[in-house]
């Protein structure tokens, strides 16, 4: 899951990547509405946290010409203001849901899951792939019965993977849903995560799920 953080309150905006990073989304961050637009139609992101007060283009403007541009990401508003008319605004603009700052992060946890649940209802708990099992809920990976320890980065593309199982998967879309802003695209650090991947799950079993398709990208296969 790859979330777009705009916020110009630098403290504030990386805490929040901070936090949300060790609950291993992937995370961008934009420091006014004009950067934030930018990047919001640049990449593919499952959710948008805006902030409503940001220089360049305020957070409901923003919001406007994201819904306007058909850009599907949840939007998880955030607003200094606690006025219901505030919120009607945000509403109105096209966001999901507001939160009031300060908030706890647990709260603004809580609302980012139950967003990101409502993406393809109903969202399964576990992703599996012959005997490959992935817990979407505790990141528990096991083949067989055995546990399987990934690092983040092997897990969110695992995930990445087992969710498109069947279908190709180039190393453009591993790129913009995997890694974040800072991928250098003339690494082969995909094909290095690929080979760790492999290495943890399909080495010890006769039976592979992890190709390469030479010059189109991954698939795993059920
Ligand atoms: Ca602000």
């Amino acid at each position: 899951m790859r979330i777009l953080v705009i916020e110009d309150e630098k403290k504030i905006a990386d805490f929040i990547k901070r936090g949300l990073k060790e609950e291993g989304y992937i995370v961008d961050i934009a420091y006014d509405g004009e950067e934030g637009y930018f990047l919001a139609k640049t990449n593919e992101y499952d959710l948008i946290v805006l902030d409503v007060m940001l220089p360049k283009m305020d957070g409901i403007n923003l919001c406007r010409k994201i819904r306007e541009e058909k850009i599907s990401a949840f939007i998880l508003m955030l607003t200094a203001r606690s006025a219901v008319k505030d919120k009607v605004i945000g509403l109105d603009a096209g966001a999901d849901d507001y939160l009031t700052k300060p908030f706890a992060f647990e709260e603004f946890l809580a609302r980012i899951r139950a967003l990101l649940r409502k993406k393809d209802l109903p969202e399964p708990t576990k992703l599996v792939a012959e005997d490959l099992e992935l817990d979407l809920l505790t990141h528990k990976v096991t083949r067989g019965n055995k546990e399987i320890l990934l690092t983040n980065k092997e897990y969110a593309l695992l995930e990445y993977l087992m969710r498109n199982a069947g279908t190709v998967i180039t190393r453009t879309m591993i790129s913009e849903h995997v890694w974040d802003i800072n991928f250098d695209t003339f690494t082969n650090v995909i094909d290095v995560y690929i080979n760790y991947l492999r290495n943890k799950i399909d080495h010890d079993h006769k039976k592979k799920l992890i190709y390469t398709l030479r010059g189109r990208g991954y698939i795993l296969r059920n």
